[in-house]
């Protein structure tokens, strides 16, 4: 785990917490608190009361993760809300099907937030339309994914609108291979869902069945037991060493997906691994 990061801000807001939902908006800021994106911002009534007026000012950009009305759906309250102070952000998303979206970006493509850099890495499989945002402030090189519902910690989104393969290229190349393993430690994972128990529940139960089997999962199962927040906690250095959708090479996963001899290729232990997740 890192230090406080010090030159981004992220302000989590959680959203159905108390009808006993789990979705996170998410107020990404400058060092100096002057220019913000607002994530997924799909509750307007609980996502509005946690902004102050100078949160609210410094809004440049609505972005979405997908289009699922859990994360796009407050779009159009937000930005009417918004209007009446006179303050008009665009709206990034990974299609048209989000409501009242200005603009679509190519996979990795650039966004400038004051000093901090965004790339939207398009990562399609849960649905078609998936956009993770890859933050860096290039002075202290700290880092954020906001991952929407691709990569949960220790756990992936459902296949809604993709296959197995997509999932691979989504978690393994363009957000591992092309965030790259230099940087994996010095980047925060912020998911759209706070899932991690449950994701825990499940590694434990099908794929590390036994302590020290991996020592880097033993560790998140007890801080998620521990804490009804994990968001921010983890790094994609994290992941890669416990989320069972990010090891699909090592030999334990294999096992637990039944391919005991290694034979299979990634595709069909990514498959068979989300499978055995959709009916816990
Ligand atoms: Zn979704």
């Amino acid at each position: 785990m890192l230090r406080q990061l010090r030159s981004m801000h992220v302000k989590a807001i959680k959203m159905g917490w108390l009808a006993g939902g789990d979705n996170y908006c998410y107020l990404l800021s400058t060092q100096d608190k002057t220019k913000s994106w607002l994530i997924d911002p799909a509750e307007v009534y609980e996502v509005l009361p946690s902004l102050d007026s100078n949160e609210k000012k410094s809004i440049e950009f609505i972005a979405n993760t997908h289009h699922h009305y859990d994360h796009a759906g407050g779009n159009t309250g937000m930005l009417a809300a918004l209007r009446k102070e006179n303050i008009v952000p665009r709206v990034i998303a990974g299609s048209r099907i989000s409501p009242s979206a200005t603009d679509v970006p190519e996979h990795q493509e650039k966004f400038k937030l004051g000093n901090l850099l965004i790339s939207c890495i398009r990562t399609p499989c849960h649905t078609q339309d998936s956009v993770c945002y890859h933050v860096k402030d290039p002075e202290t090189n700290e880092q954020a994914l906001f991952s929407g519902d691709t990569l949960f910690t220790a756990g992936c989104g459902r296949f809604f609108e993709g296959n197995a393969q997509e999932m691979d290229v989504a978690l393994n190349k363009r957000i591992l291979q092309g965030i790259g393993e230099s940087n994996w430690s010095l980047t925060r994972v912020y998911p759209g869902h706070e899932y991690t128990k449950g994701n825990a529940k499940f590694v434990r139960k099908a794929v590390y069945l036994n302590p020290k089997e991996n020592e880097h999962f033993d560790a998140l199962e007890k801080f998620a037991s521990e804490n009804a927040e994990t968001t921010g906690k983890f790094t994609l250095a994290d992941e890669a060493q416990f989320n069972p959708f990010m090891r699909l090479d090592d030999p334990i996963v294999r096992k637990a997906v039944g391919d005991s001899d290694g034979s299979w290729n990634r595709v069909q232990v990514m498959d068979r691994l989300r499978k055995l997740k959709n009916v816990m």
